[in-house]
């Protein structure tokens, strides 16, 4: 399952990310509308929007619009509808800013470019090739798995 986001749902579109989805943002000049649809159709991504006034419109491809502006009900609404949950294998494999799938990275890679405790305290580091970010597991992914915990039950199918 691959999706699009328009600009009403940016942090959406990062969680989405971090979850291990493959999300890209639409980045044209209108924050939403028929380009929107038509590159989720060209990239046979699922369309999400809050932008109700796109459900109105024909479209042939599938677009979910969005009813809460919080985060939290957002992932909950994203959890009913498409099953979506925490994926401990699929966490921290794409980058959050730019939805490219992170590679590998050792120590000497990343010396300098983390700051020193995390150097010191992790065994495994992921590099965006896109954006050079670095990523660890630690208290970033602590931090998601306690949030997706509270906020999507696990039961879902
Ligand atoms: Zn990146």
């Amino acid at each position: 399952m691959k999706f699009m986001t328009d600009r009403t749902l940016g942090r959406l579109a990062r969680w989405l990310r971090l979850l291990g989805h493959d999300t890209a943002m639409y980045e044209g000049k209108e924050k939403s509308g028929r380009d929107f649809l038509n590159a989720a159709l060209r990239e046979r991504r699922i369309a999400l929007s809050r932008n109700r006034s796109l459900a109105k419109r024909q479209y042939r491809g599938e677009l979910k619009i969005v009813r809460s502006d919080r985060i939290e009900e957002q992932l909950r609404e994203m959890a009913e509808e498409f099953g979506l949950g925490p994926s401990a294998e699929g966490m921290f494999q794409i980058c959050m800013v730019c939805n490219e799938k992170l590679l590998p990275a050792d120590r000497r890679e990343v010396k300098g470019l983390i700051p020193d405790y995390v150097e010191e305290t992790q065994a495994s580091f992921r590099k965006c090739p896109c954006c050079g970010r670095i990523f660890w597991p630690g208290t970033h992914l602590q931090r998601a798995e306690a949030f997706m915990k509270r906020h999507i039950p696990k039961d879902r199918p």
